[in-house]
């Protein structure tokens, strides 16, 4: 009986973090007039391939999917995950001249990454969130050297200037830099 309890428990959590985070992330993206990504964004979430293991190693203070991969070494359903969702570094992965290699984040991706980040340390740090919190996320992470070099350049510009200016000026930045790469495609 417990066990069902706690199962639904988990359940009822993890839906209720997945709803808050994507409504974070929906608000900061459409400041930054990114409205279809926005209302997309980790959808994948909700398949069952994501859904069932997010349960499973449901934990609260982070995210299922880093306590899998510190179980078994990987989490299938992270894998599942970055390999279909633009946002995230990760994806822009590929094999070009023969080396694997980053690939730079197109600038609506980037900016998707930034709202993603700025959103995940919200809802896991609550009250101890600060304008700096992103920020040392990445660094603390120690991932940028993975990136392409002008997508570990421009997260760190781009969340260096969070913590020094706050989040109305970011996205108004972030809206601006998101504009002006509309118009450099459409002229391509
Ligand atoms: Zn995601």
């Amino acid at each position: 009986m417990n066990n069902i309890k706690g199962k639904r428990k988990k359940i009822y959590e993890h839906l209720h973090t997945l709803h808050i985070h994507r409504k974070l992330v929906r608000e900061f993206c459409f400041k930054c007039g990114l409205y279809k990504q926005g209302i997309i964004h980790d959808l994948s979430k909700y398949s069952l391939e994501e859904l069932l293991p997010s349960i499973k190693y449901y934990q609260g203070n982070r995210s299922p999917l880093a306590y899998e991969k510190e179980l078994k070494g990987y989490s299938e359903a992270w894998l599942r995950h970055k390999g279909r969702n633009k946002h995230h570094w990760e994806y822009w992965y590929d094999f070009i001249v023969d080396r694997f290699q980053p690939i730079e984040m197109p600038v609506p991706y980037l900016v998707e990454s930034i709202c993603d980040r700025i959103a995940a340390s919200k809802v896991y740090l609550k009250d101890k969130y600060t304008d700096a919190s992103p920020l040392e996320y990445l660094l603390t992470k120690d991932v940028t050297d993975y990136m392409h070099p002008n997508t570990a350049n421009e997260f760190k510009r781009i969340l260096t200037y969070l913590k020094d200016n706050g989040e109305e000026k970011t996205f108004k930045m972030l809206r601006e830099m998101v504009q002006e790469d509309k118009k450099r495609r459409h002229k391509d």
